[in-house]
């Protein structure tokens, strides 16, 4: 009897310490497109330390690049409870709904990296994600000023690889119409994957008569099979190519000539920062956020990270002093 009464007033001190707040751990859905992709390991990686440092519990599922698959995760995680949902959507068009489930259920959702539109979401971290298009394209025309360009976009249902697209033709635009540049070709690679861009590469070649002098790639993934495409003609090092991720691949790609430029953007602060914003709108705080961007269904309040160019001349100075490679891994 005694016992039962000793664990019946534990159990409501208990109950009361978990409402007034103190005793909660927030929980945490990261739902995130396809971990397949080098740079979203690291996301992972980054965010979920640093999430546990501040008392919370992720649960990470990845969809490998498939839209019913992500969805259903999402599913999956609103009826586990959790208090806030991350996202990396695989397609930021189709999310509405599931996110206004969440909404029902009083649960936040921060979109990761990628923008989700037109749905109700509570708040975006990013980069600044046309500058990336803007670095890419501003870095081939300075060696490649004139001549044919082939655009390799990324995910057709990725916001991201829209934006980076506007930024490169932000640049492009003035020195086609100068009649400086010719673009021979525009494809877009879906779900960014190499293997995809080396068949887009080695198509848009044979059209060309390989006669191609720089090839727009929107991140380092479709840069690598464009790449290969490039090295069976006996091109790589010979056409001028960008990328994004600073993947390991691209900088050594970088180092030995085939490829020209990656940009850097720092994911360790992305993702840490990601991890405080997730936790304060668990815990009902406003983040800070320095831009509002439009999803189509709100402004949302968004913080955009400043993305940084890296090529042969800069890898020391930009990933490998942040740490992000080790100097022996290049
Ligand atoms: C990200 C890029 C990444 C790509 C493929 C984009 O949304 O911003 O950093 O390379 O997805 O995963």
């Amino acid at each position: 009897m005694k016992m039962n009464k000793i664990i019946l007033s534990a159990c409501a001190a208990l109950v009361l310490f978990s409402q007034s707040g103190l005793a909660k751990e927030i929980k945490i859905g990261m739902a995130i497109d396809d971990l397949r992709l080098e740079r979203w390991q690291k996301d992972r990686d980054i965010f979920v330390a640093k999430a546990k440092t501040l008392g919370a519990d992720v649960f990470v599922q990845s969809a490998n690049g498939n839209e019913e698959t992500q969805m259903a995760q999402i599913e999956n995680m609103i009826n586990r409870g959790v208090d806030v949902l991350v996202i990396i959507p695989y397609n930021g068009e189709v999310l509405s709904n599931v996110i206004a489930e969440a909404r029902r259920e009083g649960i936040k959702v921060l979109a990761y990296d990628r923008m989700i539109n037109n749905a109700d979401i509570d708040f975006y971290i990013s980069f600044d994600n046309e500058k990336v298009g803007e670095l890419q394209a501003q870095s081939l025309v300075d060696r490649v000023p004139q001549g044919n360009y082939f655009l390799m976009g990324g995910s057709p249902v990725d916001n991201n690889a829209k934006l980076f697209r506007a930024g490169q033709m932000k640049v492009l635009n003035p020195l086609i119409k100068d009649g400086k540049i010719k673009v021979v070709g525009d494809q877009w690679a879906d779900g960014w994957l190499p293997e995809n861009a080396l068949k887009i590469m080695e198509n848009a070649l044979t059209a060309n008569n390989n006669k191609i002098d720089a090839v727009v790639a929107s991140n380092d993934a479709t840069a690598g099979g464009a790449v290969q495409a490039l090295s069976a003609q006996g091109l790589a090092g010979k056409v001028a190519i960008s990328g994004q991720d600073a993947d390991l691949a691209a900088i050594k790609r970088i180092e030995a000539g085939t490829q020209t430029m990656t940009v850097y953007k720092p994911i360790t602060k992305l993702a840490n920062d990601a991890a405080e914003i997730a936790v304060q709108l668990g815990k009902g705080e406003t983040p800070k956020s320095n831009a509002t961007l439009n999803n189509g269904k709100k402004e949302v309040p968004s913080y955009l990270l400043t993305p940084i160019q890296v090529d042969k001349n800069n890898i020391e100075s930009t990933v490998v002093a942040d740490g992000f490679h080790k100097k022996s891994d290049l």
